[in-house]
């Protein structure tokens, strides 16, 4: 991450292309949780041993900015009313038990997503022998979406993407 900030710096929209964006996205992803989840789409997160900074654009996401929650999108604390479990980070071996039993708590059709490389395929920390890779080797994964972190925009683009499938 800290060499990708290096290389290409911290790369935004102007706010007022960003804020367009953000509504023409948010707009088309209300229509779709509406329609396949009573408008409610709701998602329990579980870090397994990101560096925090894919946390912390996934909580940029309900910031005034983006404000995620107008479209439908909530966070939950208690994966019994969520719809679909987010996970950050490479599976470390101390939260391998965690992750399964949050997903094993989910009710109905589970969606798993991940977000950043490092949920991808274990990313930077791949070569620790306290990570066990991606969440793929544990869990099957629905959606994957990139980055390094990835950027909420980027995150709601792809939640959009999938949901709308
Ligand atoms: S993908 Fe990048 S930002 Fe996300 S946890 Fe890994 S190192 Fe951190």
């Amino acid at each position: 991450m800290i060499k990708n900030r290096l290389r290409q710096g911290i790369v935004d929209l102007p706010r007022q292309e960003l804020t367009a964006e953000v509504e023409a996205l948010g707009k088309e992803l209300k229509r779709v949780i509406d329609r396949r989840f009573k408008g409610s789409f709701q998602i329990r997160e579980v870090d397994t041993g990101s560096c925090g900074a894919c946390e912390s654009e996934i909580i940029s996401t309900t910031n005034p900015i983006y404000d995620i929650q107008r479209f439908g999108v909530s966070f939950v604390a208690s994966p019994k009313h969520a719809d679909a479990l987010l996970v950050t980070g490479p599976v470390s071996r101390n939260m391998l038990l965690a992750l399964q039993k949050t997903y094993e708590a989910l009710p109905g059709e589970k969606f798993v997503i991940t977000v950043g490389d490092c949920a991808l395929n274990g990313g930077l920390f791949k070569d620790s022998y306290y990570t066990l890779g991606g969440v793929d080797k544990v869990l099957k994964v629905d959606l994957h979406i990139p980055g390094c972190p990835p950027s909420p925009t980027t995150i709601i683009r792809h939640l959009l993407a999938f949901l709308a499938a």
